[in-house]
């Protein structure tokens, strides 16, 4: 399985190159070098400070949470690995303001061991206390050191930052931050491992059709794996997991926090929200706040954790909370369950009333043509030209039914809504402005004439194109002189066809076809062709 590359100087100054710029972008976080922490700079009010600290490689947490009302300093260790004792200890130093100083930790043995080193060192100097985070279900069974401290952790130190903020004792913000603890659980998916800075290998190999389930944020292999199944079904999974874990029942409140790895798309993790409220409302469960995005990391891991939290309105307050921190999201809401969400389909022409011969012949020549116009559109752009004309004119029943303006009307709203692409925009505004201009014009010529004519003003505003550009316009405006000139429809054709078929000796200097350069040279723009393509049907017509 293949790596992603880090964006970086050099792998042995990752971190320190990322903490430099998350101090430039922070100015009310401080570095201190000696022996390695980061702190807020304006801490002077008389409350408990908060603490926290871990392995780098989990960002935003724990730097992007230092702020008011959540954690006064953060140690960063090594890619993975725990923040020293000295560290922890001089970051309690700094930060102590004589009331006490809470640490929050991780369930990690190395975690768990530095900061119980730092609390013994400074037993005759400072006062402290501690809340271990153990959420995540997937280490739950085994003997040892127990649950891992993932996604939760966050939680955690927002709500004892709150507490502290405040003016909670230290005994009580330690004693909240446990209740928090207990009532919260993990569970982490992955689709691909991460991969340290300067290694070569992802932390664990997976088949491209392959999951893995129960990771850790340590890039720690899962306890299950599995071939990739739909989004409903891991969620259900996942959840199954969590719900017993925390033995919730119908009628609870939860914090659901849906968290990407550090690969997820803000896409994905939207999507994954949506199946757990959904799934949640099932179980009678309700979700009183929802955070969805990236915030506890595994370096580049591609997957996401679940994370439900059990509240009460006491603990929603505290939540709620203000915060400074800078990773901490400025709006979360309490989530309602929305059903399904469609976009409207444009309206077809109707199914009565006379035929449009004409722009039936053109639809069909289109629809018919489909795959020479996207052959064209590969050599002169980027290949999706047919597609769009499919997604425009593919649904139509022929004949089409119905006037002029209405089903110039039709087209037009089907070009805006269904194609996408410049075409989608252009021939949406030229079908536009022909269908006004049939409703208004005394004779099919100058319906045609005014209609082409305001059409090809509007797209020169539009995409500045002019004749030469290679570009539909190179059939637009000879057509709309010929008009002009009160040329016989069959005429007006024969310029559209010869100024499309000019386009095969000119490169693109407009739309997408520009970036192919010298490729175009010899290839008929489609657009232009496709725009001949209705005066010729137009003057069919009118022939017959
Ligand atoms: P995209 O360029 O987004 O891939 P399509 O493939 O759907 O869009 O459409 C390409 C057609 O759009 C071209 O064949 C050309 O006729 C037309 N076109 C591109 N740029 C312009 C422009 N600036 N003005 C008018 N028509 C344009
Ligand atoms: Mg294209």
């Amino acid at each position: 399985m293949s790596t992603r590359p880090y964006v970086l100087n050099s792998p042995d100054s990752f971190i320190t190159d990322a903490l430099r710029g998350l101090l430039a972008a922070n100015p009310a976080i401080v570095w201190q070098a000696d022996p390695g922490f980061l702190y807020r700079r304006d801490t002077d009010d008389d409350r408990v400070a908060v603490i926290s600290g871990g392995g780098s490689g989990h960002e935003p947490m724990h730097s992007g949470m230092i702020g008011a009302g959540m954690l006064d300093a953060a140690c960063p260790g090594l890619v993975f690995t725990s923040p020293n004792a000295l560290q922890i200890a001089a970051a309690t130093r700094q930060v102590d303001r004589g009331r006490g100083v809470l640490h929050i930790v991780k369930n990690y043995t190395g975690d768990v061991m530095n900061f119980r080193i730092a609390r013994h060192m400074l037993r005759d100097e400072v006062t402290t206390d501690h809340v271990v985070v153990d959420d995540d279900v997937a280490t739950e069974s085994e003997s040892g050191p127990g649950r891992r401290g993932t996604g939760a952790t966050i939680i955690v130190e927002k709500i004892c930052g709150a507490a502290a903020a405040r003016g909670d004792e230290l005994t009580e913000v330690a004693e909240i931050g446990r209740r928090v603890g207990a009532d919260a659980r993990s569970f982490a998916v992955a689709y691909r491992a991460c991969t340290t800075p300067g290694s070569s290998a992802p932390s664990f190999e997976l088949d491209d059709e392959e999951m893995e389930l129960g990771v850790g944020i340590h890039g720690e292999a899962g306890e299950d794996r599995t071939t990739i199944v739909g989004a409903r079904e891991l969620v259900g999974r996942m959840l199954d997991r969590i719900v017993d874990s925390l033995s919730l029942t119908s009628d609870e409140q939860v914090i659901c926090l849906v968290n990407g790895l550090g690969s997820a798309h803000p896409l994905e993790l939207s999507l994954v929200f949506g199946e757990v409220i959904c799934n949640l409302d099932e179980r009678g469960v309700t979700v009183e706040r929802a955070m969805v995005g990236t915030f506890v990391t595994a370096l580049d891991m591609t997957g996401f954790s679940i994370t439900l939290v059990r509240v009460d309105d006491a603990i929603l307050e505290l939540f709620d909370a203000e915060t400074s921190a800078p990773a901490w999201p400025s709006v979360i809401a309490r989530p309602t369950q929305v059903d399904e969400v469609t976009f409207a389909e444009p309206a077809d022409t109707a199914a009565d009333g006379p035929e449009c011969g004409w722009l039936s012949d053109f639809v069909s020549r289109v629809v018919d043509s489909v795959d020479d116009l996207t052959e064209l559109d590969k050599q002169a752009g980027d290949g999706d030209f047919g597609t769009n004309m499919t997604a425009a004119l593919g649904h139509f029943d022929l004949p089409l039914r119905g006037s002029d303006t209405a089903v110039l009307h039709a087209i037009s709203t089907s070009f805006f809504v269904r194609a996408g692409g410049t075409s989608g925009a252009v021939f949406g505004v030229l079908f536009r402005y022909l269908a006004t201009a049939f409703e208004d014009a005394n004779s099919f010529d100058e319906a045609l004439g005014d209609g082409a004519s305001s059409a090809l003003g509007e797209i020169g505003d539009l995409g500045g194109a002019q004749v030469g550009d290679n570009t539909m316009v190179d059939a637009l405006a000879p057509a709309v002189d010929a008009l002009r000139d009160g040329r016989s429809l069959a005429e007006v054709a024969d310029a559209a066809e010869s100024g499309a078929e000019s386009t095969r000796d000119t490169t693109a200097s407009k739309g997408r076809a520009s970036y192919v350069g010298e490729n175009a040279r010899g290839v008929v723009d489609p657009g232009a062709l496709v725009t001949s393509w209705l005066f010729r049907a137009a003057a069919q017509s009118q022939a017959r």
